[in-house]
């Protein structure tokens, strides 16, 4: 039984960032209006994520990381439309079995809140605590009790970099919510959680990037396309900097990457890439998130809708930017 739920626990976290994508995840589900990260050592040692979310009632904390526990579907039709971010019911778990994990949580409703300490997946105590409305989970030494994926662990600084992207999407795909994120006790980001995606990719990704975007917004038949693409001459060398959400999850979708870039045809030269920050906002029912445990990958109900609401959507914000 316990090699079974370290090897389910591989599956949801492969390194520091999964966790705090999975974490802030949480956060988010829980309505969270801001969210703190800290990590020390790439996240390997030492990471925290604080919210001020809906918290955990005493009553479901030990259910919580238990796996697939999850508050947030009921049945098989919930599935047919994923409203939330999670729903696997696997990443508390999963986090648990191969670390120290330590959370504080309170709802509204709690005059006390809980805290849990649990060990490799085991819980070691469970008590009163006195702390605000939300949640603090703090997760030390990821896969100290699994030394094989421990030494797949890149160093500090590659692992530290692969949670500063996952915080950044995260960041990118909640304007609304106030993202900070602190790296070895230094302030990395913050978001001011304006509900603006102007400043939220000013934040993230800097002024001189911000400067150079053409607004994008764009409706077709019930889907939605809006957000920021860079001017022709600001393209890039690489793909790095497109981002796609859709339904406020960051994806990664060939589709819509084929489509910014033959919207760009005329306007660009070869071998240069277009950057993007675009939200596609779609009925839940005609996209299925549950293709892979971390949910990156999208499958559309009808891909060239979406192929021509962001083929059309970036060419007419193009034309009507005179670029
Ligand atoms: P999932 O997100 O797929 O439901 P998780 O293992 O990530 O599964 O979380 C299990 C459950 O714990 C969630 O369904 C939710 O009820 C609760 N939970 C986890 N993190 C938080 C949080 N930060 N705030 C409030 N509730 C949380
Ligand atoms: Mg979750």
């Amino acid at each position: 039984k316990h090699v079974a739920e370290l090897i389910a626990a591989g599956e949801v976290v492969e390194r520091p960032a999964s966790a705090v994508k999975e974490l802030m995840e949480n956060a988010i589900d829980a309505g969270a209006s801001s969210i703190t990260v800290e990590i020390q050592n790439g996240g390997i040692s030492y990471l925290r994520i604080t919210d001020d979310g809906c918290g955990i009632a005493r009553s479901d904390v030990k259910n919580a990381f238990l796996r697939h526990a999850t508050s947030k579907i009921q049945n098989e039709n919930d599935l047919e439309r994923i409203g939330t971010l999670g729903f696997r019911g696997e990443a508390l778990a999963s986090i648990a079995a191969v670390s120290h994990v330590e959370m504080l949580t309170r709802t509204q409703e709690e005059e006390l809140g809980t805290r849990i300490v649990l060990n490799g997946g085991e819980i070691e105590s469970f008590d009163d605590a006195g702390c605000p409305k939300g949640t603090t989970i703090i997760v030390r030494d990821l896969f100290f009790n699994t030394p094989a994926r421990m030494k797949f662990l890149k160093k500090d600084v590659s692992e530290g970099n692969a949670v500063a992207n996952v915080v950044e999407k995260a960041a990118l795909s909640r304007p609304d919510v106030s993202v900070r994120f602190l790296r070895d006790n230094q302030e990395r980001l913050y978001t001011p959680g304006d509900n603006s995606l102007k400043s939220a990719i000013y934040s993230v990704l800097g002024k001189k990037f911000a400067d150079d975007l053409i607004p994008v917004s764009y409706e077709s038949g019930g889907l939605r396309l809006m957000g920021y693409i860079s001017k022709p001459f600001a393209a890039r060398a690489n793909r790095t900097m497109q981002n796609f959400f859709v339904n406020k999850r960051f994806v990664k979708s060939r589709t819509c990457m084929v489509a910014l870039e033959e919207g760009y045809k005329h306007s660009i030269m070869t071998g240069k890439f277009p950057a993007c920050v675009l939200h596609i906002a779609i009925p839940e029912d005609t996209v299925d998130v549950n293709v892979h445990p971390a949910k990156i990958e999208v499958r559309f109900e009808n891909e060239k809708r979406i192929f021509d609401l962001v083929y059309y959507g970036v060419k007419s914000a193009i034309m009507k930017s005179g670029a």
